[in-house]
């Protein structure tokens, strides 16, 4: 009978629901007791409160973004004054300070819980012992000093570049691939540099995407980059201009209005970060992102796949999903590369395609960003992925599905 079938129907249909909902019942358990900048929001702003009387400021500097980068922690006087840390970890910090340049702004700070010894912020940002002991890495794995065709330029592509337009940025992470840059003092690339860089973008018609980083670029002033954004456009083959900026996890109030004014002129803007855990995630985070979206700026991530902040399968996943509670697409997962002092953060590739393996069909395709490792000696990025594609043949392919289902599929013209 007709009805009894759409009854059927229905039945199988729920009860697929039921076995649907029962791939994520692991997730949805973990989910409430991963971090994130939203649930951990009140005692972020107690610790706010508390580096405010440090530092005896108020909202007024709190929120004015230079402040921030001027009054950056970088000694371990300040740094326990606002942080109940172990005296061996204080050891550490001091002696890997001696090494390697360290650096937090107040507000990356407050993210901290010191209750918490495997805090994901704290291991992204205070030194450890580990960068000292790491002799396999090299200091530039990925040759960008032999892929520079002109001054300040990363070239690696046919119809795109990088110009490198600073190497200061609001903290110094410790899992950095371009550690070699930040030992050097804080400098804006120099305007001859520039200019150079410049030129030649207008004399190779084929570049037609121009990637400012650094650094950070959102570590240029607002006349800065509005100078640049100016150039570009004045260059009628380069279509689209990107920034690469990870304020927006750690200095989310460098996105002021007059920034989101300046980004607004420059249609079409790219901006690009970094956020690799979902404790980066806040409500102050959530403002910039609605400041850029409405300047009509598209915003993408680029997390690293880092050992003991996010090598796992429910932490990235919550990661992604968070970012597009604020707008920000999941762009690209990097493998941490083998820079010298980072041995402690690499993971083996198998552990990014488990994570990859984990995401695609568990969660929303907008949340699943590509897995990729930067080729050695420059030869670009290259995708890691699971393999869905089980075999072929001429006229048969066997296909599997994100739950391992194989199946077969018709492979004719
Ligand atoms: C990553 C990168 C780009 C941009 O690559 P997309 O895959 O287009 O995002 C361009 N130039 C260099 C040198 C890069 O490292």
């Amino acid at each position: 009978m007709y009805c009894d079938n759409e009854e059927q129907k229905r039945e199988l249909a729920q009860r697929r629901a039921a076995e649907l909902k029962a791939r994520i019942e692991d997730y949805l358990r973990v989910r409430p007791l991963i971090p994130d900048g939203f649930s951990g929001w009140e005692n972020i702003l107690r610790r706010q409160e508390k580096i405010k009387k440090f530092f005896r400021a108020g909202d007024k500097e709190w929120y004015d973004w230079r402040w921030q980068v001027r009054s950056r922690i970088e000694d371990v006087e300040t740094l326990t004054a606002l942080l109940a840390l172990p005296p061996e970890k204080v050891e550490e910090i001091r002696k890997v300070g001696e090494v390697y340049r360290w650096a937090v702004s107040p507000y990356f700070l407050s993210l901290m819980d010191p209750e918490n010894p495997s805090c994901p912020i704290m291991r992204q940002s205070l030194p450890s012992l580990p960068e000292l002991l790491d002799n396999e890495g090299t200091e530039d794995p990925m040759a960008e000093e032999l892929t520079s065709p002109a001054p300040a330029i990363t070239r690696r592509y046919p119809d795109r570049l990088t110009i490198n337009v600073t190497n200061q940025c609001a903290m110094y992470c410790r899992h950095c691939q371009r550690r070699r840059n930040i030992n050097k003092p804080d400098q804006i690339t120099p305007q001859s540099h520039l200019q150079a860089a410049l030129d030649y973008i207008r004399e190779h018609e084929e570049i037609r995407d121009v990637l400012l980083t650094g650094g950070d670029a959102f570590m240029l002033s607002d006349e800065q980059i509005d100078w640049l954004l100016t150039e570009l456009d004045g260059i009628e083959h380069v279509e689209i201009k990107r920034l690469g900026t990870r304020t927006l996890a750690t200095l989310p109030m460098r996105v002021t209005d007059r920034l989101c004014s300046v980004l607004e002129k420059h249609f079409p803007v790219y901006v690009n970060t970094q956020f690799n855990h979902p404790l980066e995630i806040t409500p102050e985070v959530e403002k910039a992102c609605k400041k850029l979206s409405r300047a009509g700026v598209a915003l993408g991530n680029q997390a690293v796949l880092l050992a003991g902040v996010n090598d796992d399968a429910h932490v990235m996943k919550k990661l992604n999903q968070y970012l597009l509670k604020v707008l920000i697409r999941p762009y690209y997962i990097f493998h941490a590369k083998a820079v010298k002092g980072t041995a402690h953060f690499r993971t083996r590739v198998e552990v990014g395609i488990e994570i990859m393996e984990k995401l695609r069909g568990y969660t929303s395709g907008l949340a699943i960003p590509t897995y990729i490792i930067n080729a050695p000696g420059g030869y670009g990025k290259i995708p890691m992925l699971p393999q869905y594609l089980v075999s072929k043949d001429r006229d048969k392919v066997k296909i599997r599905t994100w739950e391992n289902r194989i199946l077969d599929y018709d492979n004719h013209e």
